[in-house]
């Protein structure tokens, strides 16, 4: 048969693209050509980078990267297959009982991502019958897991224990699970979960209570060991999330739990089912991360004075780094708010012409008119660094009208 000419059907997609590029939204990947720190080359230009969730600067710690050659000298590259067909390691059981003693958790099972452990759990736990009772600004992972689950999905304003406590009590008669969730730490704004708040909601209308502790994890609590450890509501929260991708420098996610939690996710969530494990290299990588976390309390310290100086010198430039029409930060995630999304990957676009890599943060990833600049602070951000960003910082702000 002649192929005959035909009208590409993906065209919808380009008239998309587009749009976004007559929005001023449109944008290219970066792309770095050494290796993530503090300073690093992108797109073959050298920047102060504020953009990363290396926050304890992980990604190139020495053991780490020497725990990840061992690891790939003794067992190879990659695991062979998913975790319960032939791909389970011996390394990813010490991975994952490193974890549950770290958390204080009766077991733990890894999963390839954050996202995976998050989507995974949430849609093998919940059915039909169920509902989940979800903070308006959780994660992209935990909505997406709900919606695979099938529950219904009460969506409470963000923090509101008064209306979190409403969606509860509307259901309180009906049969199925009921599944609390929140964030630990909210990843745009950088404001913390009301943890106790909710464990006392969980408790009062029998819910199960997860938390995502992505971006809390090496970050707040004893070590690193997030908000369940940041507000000691130890063996009130039922499923926690983390990550191996952010603070540990690595990649992949984790649920700690109950011992009867982790075997039946061993049998229900599909990322662990049908997507292959970790190669041996990542699991004794995240290994020495726990150790690093153990041994080296001094990076997290290290963290949080940069966080201090950073906010402190952003509110003195006279930024809008949230807390008044966006709720406030409390973490190194400090947001620059500018409103207009288009204004906000110029002045993205400015940074990075005069060595700073700010990444714009636009709908839908965040409100429309809540646009901004998301600056990450990393314990091992020099004072040179910081002061050396907020001279660009200042200078472009200026010159764009977004700083008087
Ligand atoms: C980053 C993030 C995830 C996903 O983690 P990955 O390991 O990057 O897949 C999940 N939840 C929250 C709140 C996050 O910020």
């Amino acid at each position: 048969m002649a192929t005959a000419t035909r009208t590409n059907p993906l065209s919808y997609l380009t008239e998309q693209l587009n749009d976004l590029k007559a929005k001023g939204t449109y944008f290219r990947l970066r792309v770095l050509e050494d290796e993530q720190a503090p300073e690093c080359t992108f797109d073959g230009k050298r920047v102060i980078n504020l953009a990363s969730n290396n926050y304890l600067g992980l990604t190139t710690h020495p053991k780490l990267r020497e725990a990840a050659l061992e690891a790939t000298r003794k067992y190879g590259v990659g695991s062979g297959a998913v975790r319960t067909i032939a791909g389970t390691m011996k390394i990813h059981m010490e991975l994952e009982q490193k974890i549950a003693r770290f958390k204080n958790a009766e077991a733990c099972v890894v999963f390839q991502s954050g996202f995976a452990a998050n989507a995974g759990t949430v849609s093998a736990v919940l059915g039909k019958d169920d509902f989940i009772i979800s903070d308006q600004l959780n994660h992209a992972s935990i909505i997406d897991g709900a919606r695979l689950s099938r529950a219904k999905i009460l969506v409470f304003e963000h923090k509101n224990m008064a209306d979190a406590e409403a969606k509860l009590a509307g259901i309180a008669d009906q049969a199925g699970q009921k599944l609390l969730i929140s964030d630990g730490v909210f990843s745009m704004d950088g404001d913390i979960g009301p943890l106790p708040a909710l464990c006392d909601l969980a408790e009062k209308y029998s819910a199960i209570m997860m938390v995502d502790d992505a971006h809390a994890s090496g970050v707040l609590g004893r070590n690193g060991r997030g908000t369940i450890d940041h507000f000691n509501v130890h063996g009130r929260v039922d499923i926690q999330v983390g990550t191996l991708s952010k603070a540990i420098g690595a990649l992949g996610g984790y649920v700690c739990g109950s011992r009867d939690l982790i075997e039946f996710l061993y049998h229900r969530a599909r990322p662990f089912l049908f997507s292959t494990s970790h190669p041996p290299s990542v699991a004794a990588t995240c290994i020495a991360a726990f150790e690093v976390l153990e041994n080296e309390p001094e990076r997290i310290e290290k963290l949080w004075e940069n966080t201090r100086f950073w906010k402190n010198e952003l509110a003195l430039l006279g930024f809008d780094i949230g807390g008044k029409s966006t709720p406030a930060s409390e973490t190194p995630i400090t947001p620059i708010i500018i409103g207009d999304g288009k204004l906000t990957m110029e002045f993205s676009r400015e940074l990075f012409k005069e060595g700073v890599l700010g990444t714009g943060i636009t709908f839908p990833t965040v409100p429309e008119g809540k646009a901004r600049i998301r600056t990450m602070m990393t314990a091992t951000h020099t004072r040179d660094e910081l002061e050396r960003a907020l001279e660009v910082l200042q200078k472009v702000g200026r010159n764009m009208g977004i700083l008087s």
